[in-house]
């Protein structure tokens, strides 16, 4: 195996040991913010304290909400002269936060990304698309910097703008791309309204990531663009990208364990979970010296997969994100993810590209409507098909998530497309009050 990093193939004592040195340093380097200084003095934690990796689980965790309170310096373990780069999480669930970097700390996360790229096949005689948002999204410049300490012809197109596009990825002969995938199906409509081919590009790599996605969208993206399409999972606290990754064997994200600490935690009891169980993610920053972050509850549920992965990486493997602890709806007293949701439809062949699930409420009832993109060729005029679709997609979700939603069939591109991260839930059950 060709390792980018040789951090990639240490082995797990190895891992270990360089994490208990790196957490005690980061346990004395937090001690300069205002916001540890208090908290590791409450939870009574010393730097001497700290000796092995195990000893993660006397410190104190650390919030979203501790982060708004501080916002935006109350976290800054260095002088704010010596930090060069702000940028914030997308504000998905709430007012956004902010994360502050020192040049060393840009040059780790770079170091990380390409590491991360790397491990997915993506290689310096590639040219890459950065599909992502620019500006204070990490996806933008996280990636971009990553890209070029790799070595790939490096493209920062941005977000939108489909059209033109879809003429870089031809006219640069572009191999590799980083995109949302739910903009990655959108622009696969684009294509077809263009009369072009997505499989003629060069295209070869897909990075998809940022947002939860089933494996059966990565299936669509994959066939859609005729490339091989790797997970890639990240937060704006924990940097951004490059936090965890897949390999070519795309069996679960190599979590970067020399560089973040992670525990699968019960978000009830706060214990971490039985070996191999889904849970809660919380993640330690080892590297960081702007401005560390200790024990963060992402709120993403995910679990450690078993086993070796055949690449040989000694890094454990996380398993995709089925969404945030936050993210459950509650309806009729059942508990639904959305991701159960999307992985019926989407290996339905008749349902197109997007989806939006609506809660409303009738009476005292809650209800979810589902609304459902139906590909061109199945949207006809035949009324009688169109009922057989809508009750073949109330069957399958039935059996999956236990309730039955509402669904309308609506034509493709009709639904709203975000050019950021797609937003799949509208709440509507206050207004029918
Ligand atoms: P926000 O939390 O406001 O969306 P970020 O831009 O920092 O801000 O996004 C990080 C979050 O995006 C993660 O906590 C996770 O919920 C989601 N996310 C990132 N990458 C993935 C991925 N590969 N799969 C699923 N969810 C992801
Ligand atoms: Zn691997």
């Amino acid at each position: 195996m060709q390792v980018f990093d040789r951090h990639e193939v240490l082995d797990r004592k190895e891992i270990e040991n360089l994490q208990a040195i790196r957490l005690k340093n980061t346990v004395h380097q937090a001690t300069a913010s205002t916001f540890y200084r208090n908290s590791l003095a409450r939870a009574s934690v010393k730097v001497p304290d700290i000796n092995s990796h195990e000893d993660i689980a006397r410190l104190p965790f650390t919030t979203k909400e501790d982060l708004r309170e501080q916002y935006p310096f109350g976290f800054l373990a260095m002088p704010k002269e010596k930090m060069v780069r702000l940028h914030a999480s997308s504000g998905t669930t709430g007012s956004p936060t902010v994360i502050l970097h020192t040049q060393n700390d840009l040059n780790v996360w770079a170091d990380l990304v390409a590491r991360s790229m790397h491990c997915a096949g993506v290689r310096s005689s590639d040219v890459f698309q950065n599909m992502s948002g620019y500006g204070l999204f990490t996806g933008g410049l996280g990636i971009h910097y990553g890209a070029e300490r790799l070595g790939c012809l490096t493209i920062p197109a941005g977000v939108g703008n489909s059209k033109r596009q879809i003429k870089m990825l031809g006219d640069y002969k572009v191999s590799v791309a980083h995109i949302i995938p739910s903009y990655a199906l959108h622009l696969g409509s684009v294509f077809d309204d263009q009369g072009v081919d997505p499989r003629s590009m060069h295209l070869r790599i897909m990075l998809i990531g940022a947002e939860p996605h089933s494996e059966e969208i990565r299936s669509r993206i994959q066939e859609i663009y005729g490339v091989r399409a790797y997970n890639s999972y990240g937060l704006s606290e924990m940097n951004g990208p490059g936090v965890a990754f897949e390999c070519e064997y795309q069996t679960g994200m190599h979590l970067w364990e020399d560089a973040y600490l992670a525990e699968i935690i019960d978000p009830e009891t706060l214990e971490p979970v039985p070996q191999g169980q889904t849970g809660e993610l919380v993640l330690t920053t080892l590297t960081r010296e702007g401005m560390p972050i200790l024990r963060y509850r992402t709120r993403d549920l995910t679990r450690f997969i078993p086993g070796e992965c055949p690449c040989g990486r000694s890094h454990r493997r996380i398993d995709r994100i089925t969404g945030r602890s936050d993210d459950m709806i509650v309806i009729k007293g059942v508990n639904i993810y959305p991701m159960q949701v999307e992985k019926i439809l989407m290996s339905i062949p008749e349902v197109g590209q997007n989806y939006i699930i609506q809660l409303e409420r009738q009476g005292h009832m809650d209800q979810m409507r589902v609304k459902v993109e139906i590909r061109d060729e199945f949207f006809v005029e035949d009324m009688r098909r169109l009922q057989q679709i809508q009750n073949k997609i109330a069957g399958l979700l039935r059996e999956e998530i236990l309730i039955s939603p509402k669904i309308d069939l609506v034509e493709h591109n009709t639904l709203p497309q975000s050019q950021g991260k797609a937003t799949r839930v509208v709440d509507k059950r206050e207004e029918g009050k």
